[in-house]
C-alpha cells in the first residue's frame, strides 16, 4: 500500500517539530499539521513569552538596585503595550524561525486543524491525508476547576495577550507557573493575590525551596492565601469578587483572575477511537519508544503522561525519530530533570528532595544547606539571601539532588545536572575548586550541619 506520506506529525510545537525536521533529515517524507502558529505553547504561549515577561520584571529590582550602587532613582513604571508588542515581536520571530527549519529540511507544512479517518487516513482541515507513521505531538491545554463563576477567569494563554496591564490581579494555583506569574506581575507593578488550595506553594518541591519561596513572595509584597477554597466568583460592575472558604474566609475584589490549576492532554476532536489510540488516565498510552497501542502511531510530549516540559517533548521526538527512520533505538531518560522557576528569587531543582531521598535511602540521608547574602546585595538588598541545598546518601556518598533559591539558579542547577546524573559524589563536589566571587562556588564547600 503507498501513503502520501512516510509521516505525518499532528501538532507543531516542540515535540512535534524536533521529531518532524529530525525524520526528515533521516530521508522520510514528511508533513507537519498546525491548526494555530508554529511553535506551540512553549514558543506562543508559554515558557518563551513567560520567560520575556520574567525578563521585563526584573529590571524593576535592577532600577532598585541600582539607585543603591549610585545610579540614582530610574523609572519604575512598566510601558504594558510596549512590552506586549516587543514580546510578539520576538515570538513571531521564533515562530518564523521554526517554519524556515522546517523548510530547509524539507517538511511541507500544512494548516488546519486535524482528526482520525482510521490508522492511517486523516483529515487535515477538510483534506483527506495517508501516511505510514503518524505522530501525535498535540499537547495540553489549560482547564478550570468547577466553580460558579470561573468562565471570568483566563488562561495563561490569555494573560499574554491582555491589552491592558491588570491593576489587581488574583492567581488561582500553586504550581511553578501560578509563581512565575505572581512574581512577574508583582514586579510589573500590579496588586497581587495568590490563592492556593493546599498549605503551601510549589507541591512535590523540596520543602526548604517551597518555603523559601514563599517567603520571599510575602516579602515581595503578595499575600498568598493558602488553604483558600473559592466558593464563587461574581462580577461587580467592571470587577470580580471572589468569595474564598477555608482558612481565609474572605472576599477579594480584583480587575482580572488568572486561572493556572491545571493542564490535560488536547485529545477532544482527534477521534483517536477510529485509530484504536488508547488513552489511559485521559492521556495518550505509550511505550518507552513513545509508541501508542496502534503499531504505526507514536505520540510524545504533553499528551503522553511523560512530565509536561519542553526538553522532554523535544528528547521524547528526536528519540522517535531516531528509532522509527535511522533504525537507531532511543529512549529518553526521565531521570533527573533539572526544573527551574523563573520567580522573583528564581528557584530550581534537580535530582530528588530531602523528602525523597529520606523514602527511598531512609537514615542515611544527609543534607547541607546554606543561606548566605550574595556578594551583589551586601551593596544593593542586604536582607536578600540565597538558599542552596544538597542531598546525600552517607553511604555512598552520591549526590542525589541540588536544589537553590537566589540569582542565576536556572544556570547553576543545569550545570549541576550533568554532575549529578554522571554519578558525582559529595567528595567530587568537595574537591572541586570553585569561580571566586560568585553564588555557585557555595555548592562546593558546603559543610555538615
Ligand atoms: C504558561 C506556561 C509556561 C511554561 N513554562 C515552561 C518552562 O519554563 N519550561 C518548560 O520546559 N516548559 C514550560 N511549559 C510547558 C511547555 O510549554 C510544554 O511542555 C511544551 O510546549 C510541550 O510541547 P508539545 O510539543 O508536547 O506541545 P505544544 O507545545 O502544546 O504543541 C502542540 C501543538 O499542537 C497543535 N494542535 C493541537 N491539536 C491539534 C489538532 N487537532 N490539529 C492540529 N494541530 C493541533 C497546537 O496548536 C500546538 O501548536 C510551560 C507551559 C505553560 C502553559
Amino acid at each position: 500500500m503507498t501513503f502520501d506520506y512516510d509521516l505525518f506529525v499532528i501538532g507543531a510545537g516542540p515535540g512535534g517539530v524536533s521529531a518532524a525536521r529530525l525524520a526528515a533529515t533521516h530521508g522520510a517524507k514528511v508533513a507537519i499539521a498546525e491548526r494555530d502558529k508554529v511553535g506551540g505553547t512553549c514558543v506562543i504561549h508559554g515558557c518563551i513569552p513567560e520567560k520575556l515577561m520574567a525578563y521585563a520584571a526584573s529590571f524593576s529590582h535592577v532600577f532598585e538596585d541600582a539607585d543603591e550602587y549610585g545610579w540614582g532613582k530610574v523609572r519604575r513604571r512598566i510601558n504594558w503595550q510596549q512590552f506586549m508588542a516587543a514580546k510578539d515581536k520576538a515570538i513571531d520571530h521564533l515562530s518564523q524561525l521554526h517554519i524556515q527549519h522546517l523548510n530547509e529540511a524539507g517538511v511541507e507544512l500544512i494548516y488546519g486543524q486535524t482528526k482520525f479517518l482510521d490508522a492511517h487516513t486523516l483529515d487535515v482541515g477538510g483534506r483527506k491525508i495517508t501516511s505510514d507513521k503518524i505522530l501525535i505531538a498535540v499537547g495540553a491545554e489549560a482547564v478550570k476547576p468547577n466553580i460558579p463563576g470561573i468562565e471570568y477567569a483566563i488562561t495563561s494563554r490569555e494573560m499574554f495577550e491582555l491589552k491592558q496591564q491588570p491593576e489587581h490581579l488574583a492567581i488561582i494555583g500553586s504550581d511553578q507557573i501560578a509563581v512565575k506569574f505572581a512574581g512577574s506581575m508583582n514586579a510589573l507593578i500590579s496588586k497581587v493575590t495568590l490563592i492556593v488550595r493546599d498549605d503551601n506553594i510549589l507541591p512535590g518541591r523540596d520543602q526548604d525551596i517551597r518555603t523559601r519561596v514563599q517567603e520571599s513572595m510575602v516579602k515581595n509584597g503578595i499575600p498568598v492565601l493558602c488553604n483558600a477554597n473559592i466558593e464563587k466568583i461574581e462580577q461587580v460592575k467592571d470587577d470580580f469578587c471572589l468569595s474564598l472558604s477555608g482558612h481565609n474566609q474572605d472576599t477579594i475584589t480584583v480587575n482580572t483572575i488568572l486561572n493556572v490549576t491545571n493542564r490535560l492532554p488536547n485529545l477532544n476532536g482527534l477521534d483517536l477511537g477510529k485509530a484504536g489510540v488508547e488513552v489511559r488516565q485521559g492521556a495518550i498510552a505509550v511505550d518507552e519508544y513513545s509508541c501508542t497501542s496502534q503499531k504505526n502511531i507514536f505520540a510524545v510530549g504533553d499528551c503522553t503522561n511523560r512530565p509536561h516540559w519542553t526538553p522532554v517533548a523535544i528528547a521524547s521526538g528526536r528519540a522517535f525519530a531516531n528509532t522509527v527512520f535511522a533504525n537507531q533505538p532511543r529512549t529518553v531518560n526521565l531521570e533527573c530533570i533539572p526544573l527551574a522557576l523563573s520567580s522573583q528569587p528564581e528557584a530550581a531543582t534537580v535530582g530528588l528532595t530531602e523528602a525523597e531521598a529520606r523514602d527511598k535511602y531512609g537514615e542515611s540521608v544527609r543534607c547541607y544547606r546554606s543561606s548566605f547574602q550574595p556578594l551583589f546585595d551586601s551593596i544593593a538588598q542586604p536582607e536578600h539571601k540565597t538558599l542552596i541545598k544538597l542531598v546525600v546518601d552517607g553511604n555512598s556518598n552520591l549526590v542525589l539532588g541540588a536544589h537553590m533559591v537566589g540569582e542565576y539558579a536556572a544556570e547553576i542547577i543545569e550545570c549541576l545536572a550533568l554532575a549529578i546524573r554522571k554519578g558525582a559524589t559529595k567528595k567530587d563536589f568537595d574537591t572541586t575548586i570553585g569561580i571566586h566571587p560568585s553564588a555557585a562556588e557555595e555548592f562546593f564547600t558546603l559543610k555538615n550541619e
